[in-house]
């Protein structure tokens, strides 16, 4: 059993600061009292203990109580994606299917979703109240979220995460990571999405401050940074492009006591984190999914520098495995177990285990070095193979974005009547180069053969919701050329 994460939280410590938005704070206590009143609501109006529901709504304070009431009146949450399109969203609530659609208003009246069971967020905030009595433990195999994948590879799956996933994935990563008093959590990735959500879940476990953004607005968040008003962050390798970039304009560094920012969702390039490093930012790579409920290996601070490049070991409770390789150096999926591995999707996806042999196969490839550390190479799926040579786009793409000129690269296979398939690139530059001057650049970095045969020059590269490129994409326009 597993203690109801804000009941317990709000009774060890009640005045800490829970939350803070645009100047505002809550404190546990005043988070327990909001989320109590959305919960006595939601029963109002008719959801008992174990139904679903979907919730799409943008990452401020009501989103927060909202998502706290869920779990209070023990409700399963779909955590919707605001960024998808009205008919992605629409899929995904038949997929789910969810018995009551919670939006907020602005987001109804931008998607204009209709003829759905719902309500809104103001409506919810004036119905009446229905008491009820609000379980004190929870049991650890009880739902918590169901959350879609970003659709990188496929369709996306609706994943399972449990309260005994979400709990061990915040007691992994507060062994690796620490905490003290004073730390405090800058939020700009979106809720709905477990790099969000686990920061939620961290904070009323630890008794950690969140400070909530719904924008990514580079100049404040680097600001916080920088005068050590937050002290750890998530970002991907998007966000971090940008908080270099601000650092590297006004010529400043992070504060000492900025402890961490986690680094994940996709590869880290290289290029970043040397630059991190002179900006004194503590980058440290950490590899998950939404199948792992956030973070399953992460660097450690000690390692940061000494092991740039790899996402550390897997954390306290996690384990993985490389698939049949018995050497260090040997390239192969990744497999992982843990307490914090979902027990399994729903929806379309609902028959298909998520593990094999008691182990989840992640489609990633990967390699232990000789000391135990993680490196991702890329997806299994988007390897490619040229004249029987494996060359695999992110260690291209991480090539090319150590140009100072590239500000976004993209690597697939374009098929070739001799080599099967060959490299290309699809560039998002910020200044003038020649092809022969990436030709020279890549050629004093990479084996020849894993030298792209064509650039193209894009104004920007596919990606999904979640911001990830998609190669399957760029394979589709690799074979229009
Ligand atoms: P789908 O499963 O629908 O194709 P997805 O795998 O992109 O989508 P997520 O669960 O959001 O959905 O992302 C997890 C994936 O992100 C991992 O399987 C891996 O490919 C990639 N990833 C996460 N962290 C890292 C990392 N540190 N380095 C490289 N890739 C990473
Ligand atoms: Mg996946």
């Amino acid at each position: 059993m597993i203690p109801n994460w804000l009941l317990k939280r709000s009774s060890l410590t009640p005045s800490r600061t829970a939350l803070s938005f645009c100047g505002k704070q809550w404190t546990f206590q005043e988070l327990k009292q909001e989320a109590d009143l959305i919960a006595r609501k939601l029963r109002m109006n008719g959801l008992e203990e174990g139904d679903r529901i979907a919730l799409l709504g943008p990452s401020n304070p009501d989103m927060v109580f909202v998502i706290h009431g869920c779990l209070l009146a023990g409700l399963e949450i779909v955590m919707l994606n605001s960024r998808l399109s009205t008919k992605e969203i629409l899929w995904q609530l038949g997929d789910a299917n969810a018995s009551l659609l919670i939006v907020e208003d602005e987001l109804l009246r931008q998607t204009k979703i209709q003829d759905v069971p719902m309500i809104t967020f103001s409506s919810l905030q004036s119905s009446e109240q229905r008491d009820f009595t609000i379980s004190k433990m929870w049991n650890g195999s009880r739902t918590i979220t169901i959350m879609y994948t970003s659709g990188t590879t496929g369709f996306p799956k609706g994943v399972r995460q449990t309260a005994g996933n979400h709990t061990s994935s915040a007691l992994s990563s507060v062994l690796n990571l620490g905490l003290t008093e004073e730390d405090s959590w800058l939020c700009t990735m979106p809720l709905f999405h477990i790099s969000g959500f686990s920061i939620l879940v961290r904070s009323v476990i630890y008794g950690m401050e969140v400070k909530l953004y719904e924008k990514f607005d580079t100049k404040t968040i680097v600001d916080e940074i920088r005068n050590g008003t937050a002290t750890r962050m998530s970002v991907v390798a998007t966000s971090l492009r940008r908080i270099l970039e601000e650092f590297e304009e006004t010529e400043t560094v992070a504060h000492p006591t900025f402890r961490t920012m986690l680094a994940g969702g996709g590869p880290v390039p290289d290029d970043f984190l040397r630059r991190a490093e002179s900006r004194k930012l503590p980058v440290l790579q950490t590899y998950g999914m939404t199948e792992t409920s956030s973070q399953t290996a992460t660097l450690s601070s000690e390692d940061a520098l000494r092991k740039s490049g790899s996402a550390g070991k897997p954390l306290f409770f996690n384990q993985i495995k490389i698939r049949d390789t018995e050497q260090p150096g040997e390239l192969g999926e990744v497999l992982i177990a843990g307490p914090h591995v979902t027990p399994g999707y729903i929806g379309h996806a609902v028959d298909r285990d998520p593990l094999e042999d008691g182990w989840l196969p992640t489609g990633d490839i990967g390699y232990f070095d000789d000391e135990g550390y993680l490196f991702i190479v890329d997806r299994r799926s988007d390897l490619i193979i040229s004249g029987g040579e494996n060359i695999y786009p992110a260690e291209v793409e991480n090539a090319l974005l150590s140009h100072p000129l590239v500000k976004e690269a993209g690597v697939c296979g374009q098929s070739h009547p001799v080599w099967g398939s060959v490299p290309v690139a699809f560039i998002v530059l910020s200044g003038d180069v020649a092809e022969e001057e990436l030709d020279m650049h890549c050629g004093e970095l990479l084996a020849r053969y894993k030298i792209p045969k064509a650039y193209y020059f894009v104004d920007q590269l596919p990606r999904n919701a979640s911001n990830k490129l998609l190669r399957r994409e760029l394979k589709e326009w690799a074979s229009l050329k």
